[in-house]
């Protein structure tokens, strides 16, 4: 049988392929266009395995993901970056179903931040008094085997339509003391340009909301998403930040890059945020030299965020006490603009709490004294009638 068109974009070498600056219409007929892109991803066991040499676990895994739980999506651009040959490739690992994904561990949740019970409208959670999370499609280009909201990713639906979103709409007039509206997801630019752009307009046209954030993982999975057309569409709603979730500097590729830069260049704020996976990511020096590469390409390491505790991920997980180790290190290497803050969203839809080493050794009266990065011990003395 001849190869076929994503075979012979796998057998390619990429950088003859995607050109640095997709055009700004290109045609549905080529790697570098995003919608070849979703119609190419691989969704089953046979079409992973024609790319990689699976692991026994790896087939247990995919047979099982096509049954049931998070289903398989990978883009072919994505796929090109994954070792055939080792399956501890940190990009595999994200992609790629794995039998241990049946496993329940103490504590595992399908709903780990609590999103059901905090639904306000269909499709709108609201966990703090100033922002919500608006659900605006279920699709993703790529599954991410860690995935948050895997509960309800791929299931079926598509993109959320304006009318069912009406009573979001309406919930969000009610309340101006929300400013910030989280577009989210699966993953919103996964939608059609058309359609996410009357999304946008819909949630601008509310007078209280200041900020939109797209929560999206196209810049990493699918960065020929970025088009002309796109931020053309985008722009005119502006302030919108783009929240994305570079892992691995793996993933920081010329098309990556240029994703980023065309966003940056349009105005749209980029913010990263890194989710701590065990064997993929829990090294300083692996984040460390994502921290940098991100801060090149004008994207801001915004938070280093504990895994959440979904079913089938304990696997993916690693400790607490892990990440503070991992941020001990990182500080005093990175410049503050390449330092995240680390996060554990508590289970249950509590909120976040920023987590970090203990710098304070000692408090006596108006002393404090601190460890710094290189192990000092230095005081600070607070000012006379200072609180
Ligand atoms: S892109 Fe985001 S929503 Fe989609 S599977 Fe990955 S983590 Fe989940």
């Amino acid at each position: 049988m001849p190869p076929s068109d994503s075979d012979r974009f796998l057998a390619s070498r990429r950088s003859e392929l995607l050109p640095i600056a997709p055009s700004s219409s290109p045609g549905e007929g080529a790697p570098d266009d995003w919608r070849w892109q979703v119609r190419r991803a691989a969704r089953t066991t046979d079409a992973l395995a024609a790319a990689l040499c699976l692991t026994p676990s790896e087939v247990a895994g995919a047979r099982r993901a096509e049954q049931a739980g998070l289903p398989i999506s990978v883009t072919p651009y994505y796929l090109s970056l994954a070792s055939r040959d080792d399956d501890a490739c940190p990009i595999r690992r994200q992609c790629i179903p794995d039998i241990a994904e049946s496993v329940v561990a103490d504590g595992d949740l399908l709903d780990p931040l609590g999103e059901v019970p905090n639904e306000v409208a269909p499709h709108l959670v609201q966990r703090y008094p100033d922002r919500v999370l608006l659900i605006a499609t279920d699709r993703c280009s790529v599954y991410c085997r860690f995935c948050t909201r895997s509960r309800i990713v791929g299931s079926g639906g598509g993109g959320t339509s304006l009318e069912a979103l009406a009573p979001a709409f309406e919930y969000l007039r009610a309340h101006p003391e929300i400013r910030d509206v989280i577009v989210s997801g699966g993953d919103p630019l996964t939608m059609s340009t058309e359609r996410i752009e009357r999304l946008i307009a819909a949630i601008r046209a509310i007078p209280s909301i200041e900020t939109i954030r797209i929560g999206t993982r196209v810049p990493v999975t699918l960065p020929m998403r970025i088009t002309d057309e796109l931020l053309a569409a985008l722009r005119p709603h502006h302030p919108i930040w783009i929240m994305t979730h570079f892992n691995h500097p793996k993933e920081v590729t010329p098309e990556s890059i240029a994703a980023c830069t065309r966003l940056a260049d349009a105005g749209f704020p980029v913010m990263n945020q890194s989710v701590l996976l065990a064997g993929i990511n829990d090294d300083a020096d692996v984040l460390e030299t994502l921290f940098r590469k991100l801060i090149r390409m004008r994207v801001r390491p915004y938070y280093l965020l504990q895994a959440d505790p979904v079913q089938g991920t304990s696997h993916l997980r690693t400790s607490i006490a892990r990440g503070i180790s991992i941020m001990g290190k990182l500080q005093g290497r990175l410049t503050g603009i390449a330092l995240p803050k680390y996060i554990c969203d508590t289970p249950g839809g509590k909120g976040k709490v920023p987590l970090q080493p203990n710098y304070i050794v000692s408090t006596d009266g108006a002393k404090t004294t601190m460890r710094t990065f290189r192990g000092e011990l230095v005081d600070y003395i607070d000012p006379p009638k200072a609180d």
